[in-house]
């Protein structure tokens, strides 16, 4: 068994959708970035490539290649899920944890973790938190998140 970490912030771009742990957010404003800035999905990809010591979102869906811009955070987390099963690597669990004012996760949480689980085939947790006003998540300036994982070898 190995775990993972990863980590993810984008800057609020008002106007844009809201795309955040697989889900639309029609309420609130979405997230800055060349994907979809779904930072709970992209922190997950992370979390898995790092438990799976296959580097990280830069060098998997980096700048050098453009077929990933503007996609959503559910399509990098199959491919990833992908490259962890072409490497031998099963998916225990995985949890993320959004941190930012809006928009509020409790209402759908259920519901994020249904989307990612499914995506993921295994177990994710969603939770969120704020930072009391603190920071650039505190001043609605962005959102961020951090997730693990634990993998298997096959
Ligand atoms: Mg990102």
């Amino acid at each position: 068994m190995r775990v993972g970490i990863g980590t993810d912030v984008h800057p609020i771009a008002p106007g844009r959708p809201c795309w955040l742990a697989g889900l639309l957010f029609a309420d609130a404003d979405g997230l800055d970035g060349h994907s979809d800035g779904d930072v709970a999905s992209h922190a997950l990809c992370d979390a898995l490539l790092s438990a799976a010591g296959l580097g990280d979102l830069g060098s998997v869906f980096g700048t050098g290649r453009p077929e990933w811009d503007g996609v959503s955070g559910a399509a990098m987390l199959t491919e990833v899920k992908r490259l962890l099963d072409a490497d031998g690597f099963a998916i225990g669990n995985a949890a993320v944890q959004i941190i930012g004012n809006r928009p509020k996760i409790g209402p759908r949480r259920v519901e994020a973790q249904e989307v990612l689980s499914r995506v993921l085939g295994a177990p994710v947790s969603v939770s969120a938190t704020t930072t009391d006003g603190l920071g650039l998540t505190g001043r609605g300036e962005g959102i961020a998140a951090i997730a693990t994982a634990l993998v298997m070898t096959r």
